[in-house]
């Protein structure tokens, strides 16, 4: 188990994260909703216990947005209400205590850590290249 610094870009967020051996690795997401939500072709995450992320500046402050997926469940986004950046989202699917975690703004993780997996590789850009063990949509449970 190790412990990760992560910030938003403006600074007025940071969290600590402890992440076992096996999740210090990124999932790219590909889903069409990552697209939209962070403006690129794909998402770096980890999915992570709640109890494993500390917020410990600027929790108070945190923008939460909602969508509904297509469980029908709620997906709730947490933010910089300042600069926007998401640090994790809570998909209610997954239970209460389970969140994503945005590895891309671990200090340290976003390069130390290797692809692990890609998922909804359903809807990846046909001119991206494959980096790692690919699900058309979530790993079967
Ligand atoms: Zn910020
Ligand atoms: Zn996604």
């Amino acid at each position: 188990m190790s412990s990760y610094e992560g910030k938003c870009h403006c600074g007025q967020t940071e969290w600590n994260a402890k992440l076992e051996k096996e999740q210090q690795g990124h999932i790219l997401c590909h889903c069409d909703t990552c697209k939209e939500l962070s403006g690129s072709t794909f998402t770096l995450n980890q999915i992570i216990p709640k109890s494993a992320l500390k917020i410990t500046k600027g929790e108070d402050k945190l923008g939460k947005y909602t969508y509904y997926g297509e469980s029908g469940k709620g997906v709730h986004c947490y933010f910089c209400p300042n600069c926007t950046s998401h640090v994790y989202h809570h998909q209610e699917v997954m239970g209460p205590d389970t969140i994503v975690l945005r590895t891309a703004l671990l200090k340290k993780g976003i390069k130390d850590f290797k692809p692990a997996a890609e998922i909804f590789g359903k809807a990846r850009l046909p001119w991206e290249k494959e980096v790692a063990a690919t699900f058309e949509t979530l790993p079967p449970s």
